[in-house]
């Protein structure tokens, strides 16, 4: 945690795809052009495509050729082929693994399926269920994108603008490995910050995510009108059984950020057995508590510079208004 901003990152940098080996991008050639051996335009396709119908055979697809990589909705994944940037020499398609496609309960948390498509998620059952991960599913992509485009996907392409991730953080969301030496558990939260990475062979099977039965929001800034990337996004979820306010900001930084001292402070002024309301002064200042934590001043004289002023104003916004549609 970054002690001067009270500001737990929970991703970072590094491996674009969250494996130990790099493996997903052991084909890359770096900048493509002359000596690279590939160009942009004509990237080499897989050797070889597996279709496995069960994760048990998707693992020992695998396992027995460590080069190949696994791939869901390829929204990602093919986009980098296409660029150039990736050249696997095998291919595992998940996509006719049915018993991840869907989602089942388990005490008092959601075990969904790595192969539910942001489509799914964001229809109205799944929204009843996990109101947050709904919206953030709405607003990612394209329809075409998001027909295709998974969960687990978006988990470990980890970019900073993936819309799930916010949330994820905000629900502190678990993922169940399955890999050649069995199942295991990993917080989402590490595997963003690369403190545990998928292992050769190891697929992410399941996001488990508690079920909280309380309001929870999804706002997300673009730079321009119709779908498009987030320059900003907050995911706010109340947690009454806790009497905790989690928050979760991203896109301005590599990983999702969580301002923990801004959610404790505002979580202490909800009169939690009331109507939870607050006065809109209060919710303009957990925005700027939100906003200063994760885009801090620079030190002594120096100002930010106008973007990044702007870019503070609309968490600063976000913040204030997912929190007050929380607690309406
Ligand atoms: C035009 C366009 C717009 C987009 N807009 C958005 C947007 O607004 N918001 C957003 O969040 N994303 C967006 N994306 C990114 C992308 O659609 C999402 O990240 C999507 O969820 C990726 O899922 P996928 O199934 O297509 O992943 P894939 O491309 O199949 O895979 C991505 C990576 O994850 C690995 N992988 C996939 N599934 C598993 C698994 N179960 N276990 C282990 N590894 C796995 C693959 O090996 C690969 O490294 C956009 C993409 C495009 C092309």
């Amino acid at each position: 945690m970054c002690q001067s901003c009270h500001v737990r990152p929970v991703s970072t940098y590094g491996t674009p795809t969250r494996r130990r080996d790099g493996r997903a991008h052991s084909g890359t050639t770096g900048t493509p052009g002359r000596g690279s051996g590939l160009t942009t335009h004509a990237p080499q396709t897989a050797q070889s495509v597996t279709l496995p119908a069960s994760l048990d055979e998707a693992v020992a697809a695998l396992t027995a050729m460590p080069a190949a990589v696994p791939v869901a909705g390829g929204t990602d994944l093919m986009a980098a082929v296409n660029k150039g940037q990736l050249r696997p020499a095998g291919l595992v398609g998940l996509s006719r693994i049915n018993e991840i496609r869907g989602w089942q309960y388990q005490d008092g948390h959601a075990l969904l399926g790595a192969g539910l498509t942001h489509a799914r998620m964001g229809r109205p059952d799944f929204a009843a269920l996990i109101p947050a991960l709904a919206a953030a599913s709405r607003a990612a992509g394209p329809p075409q994108i998001r027909n295709a485009g998974t969960l687990g996907g978006n988990v470990v392409t980890a970019a900073p603008t993936g819309d799930s991730l916010p949330v994820l953080a905000a629900l502190e969301a678990d993922l169940v490995v399955l890999g050649p030496l069995g199942n295991r558990e990993i917080p989402v939260s590490h595997l963003l910050a690369g403190r545990d990475l998928l292992a050769p062979g190891e697929l992410v099977a399941f996001v488990r995510v508690p079920l909280l039965h309380a309001p929870q929001v999804f706002l997300k800034a673009t730079g321009r009108t119709g779908p498009a990337r987030a320059t900003a996004s907050v995911a706010v979820v109340l947690d009454p059984a806790r009497r905790g306010v989690r928050c979760a900001v991203g896109a301005v930084a590599p990983m999702p950020l969580r301002p923990l001292e801004a959610e404790r402070w505002i979580a202490s002024l909800v009169d939690w057995d009331n109507d939870r309301g607050l006065a809109p002064e209060a919710l303009a200042a957990f925005g700027e508590y939100v906003a200063a934590a994760c885009i801090p001043d620079p030190p002594g004289d120096e100002v930010l510079p106008p973007a990044v002023l702007h870019l503070r104003r609309t968490v600063a916004a976000l913040a204030r208004r997912a929190l007050g549609r929380a607690l309406s």
